[in-house]
């Protein structure tokens, strides 16, 4: 399929790659252009000198910028420019009112948007193994799934537009209290004395085990954290989610609490470490 991809950062960048080597035609677009001919270097097709060029005669345009204001802008240069028929899929984790407008404003075009973030960081997309949430119409999913499919492992359709932005929002709720209670339970084995590798092996095959657990609970206990899901995107994910509970009523106390201890990590300097530093802010006193 001719197909485009916008946002060739630590997500953009491999799924990008997946596409090309799936065999699908792909015109890239990277702000900073310097990663677009890098991403050609490495996988072939071509580096387009604007979003619209990228996109002009793509049948699927996928992106995966920011926040809300840059997938705004991404969208205002690719729209126009899509032909009648084409499918917009915004891989970004951003507000489900925006995708809400988007799909919308791509209907009066005659342009299909989907709403699909992404679960499975940096390491599910570049093994092409990420899970997708989906909101939008069915009919264009069931076009676009087998060409994103080259790059998740699993794909579902949760309703209309902006139910994929709302599943990705209860996804970081998960995430949020699952790793704020890690980072209490590696401080206390610490302070009881415990031998933190002793005390996840005997925890881990019963009911504490967690993905977080399997794969964060060593490097919390070493206190690595230059690595992962950074703190600057789980802030800005847990501001759209507490946005949306604002609006819909949901009570997210250990929720707003645990945003609150992201801010004060972006503090100690922790912006860009992976969202395990819950546990460096209880262990800097030792
Ligand atoms: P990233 O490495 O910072 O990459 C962001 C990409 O978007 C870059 O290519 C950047 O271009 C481009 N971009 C940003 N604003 C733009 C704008 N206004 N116009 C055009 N291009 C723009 O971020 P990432 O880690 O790939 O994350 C991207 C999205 O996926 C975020 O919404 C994030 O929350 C979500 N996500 C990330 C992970 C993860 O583990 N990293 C996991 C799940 C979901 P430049 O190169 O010019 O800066």
């Amino acid at each position: 399929m001719r197909t485009a991809f916008i946002g060739l950062g630590v997500m953009g960048y491999p799924m990008a790659g997946h596409l090309a080597r799936a065999g699908h035609e792909v015109s890239v677009f990277n702000r900073t252009p310097a990663k677009a001919e890098r991403w050609v270097a490495e996988y072939g097709g071509r580096a387009a000198f604007s979003i619209a060029e990228a996109v002009a005669g793509a049948e699927l345009a996928a992106l995966c910028v920011g926040d809300d204001a840059d997938v705004r802008q991404v969208a205002d240069a690719a729209l126009p420019a899509l032909a009648e028929g084409a499918i917009l899929v915004d891989h970004t984790t951003a507000s489900a009112k925006l995708a809400r407008a988007l799909a919308d404003e791509a209907q009066a075009r005659g342009v299909s948007f989907l709403d699909a973030p992404v679960s499975g960081g940096q390491a599910g997309a570049e093994a092409g193994q990420l899970a997708i949430m989906v909101g939008g119409e069915a009919a264009a999913l069931e076009r676009a799934a087998p060409v994103i499919g080259v790059y998740a492992k699993a794909i579902r359709h949760m309703g209309g537009p902006g139910a994929g932005q709302l599943t990705k929002f209860v996804n970081q709720i998960c995430i949020a209290g699952v790793v704020q209670g890690l980072a209490e339970a590696v401080h206390f084995a610490h302070r009881a004395g415990l031998d933190p590798t002793a005390v996840c092996e005997a925890i881990s095959q019963g009911a504490a085990q967690s993905w977080q657990m399997d794969n964060r609970w060593r490097t919390m206990a070493e206190g690595k954290f230059d690595f992962g899901f950074a703190v600057d995107w789980m802030r800005k994910d847990l501001r759209l989610v507490l946005d949306e509970a604002r609006s819909n009523g949901a009570r997210l106390e250990v929720t707003a609490l645990v945003d609150q201890f992201y801010a004060e990590v972006q503090a100690l300097g922790g912006g860009r470490w992976d969202t395990s530093s819950l546990a460096a802010r209880l262990m800097r006193d030792g």
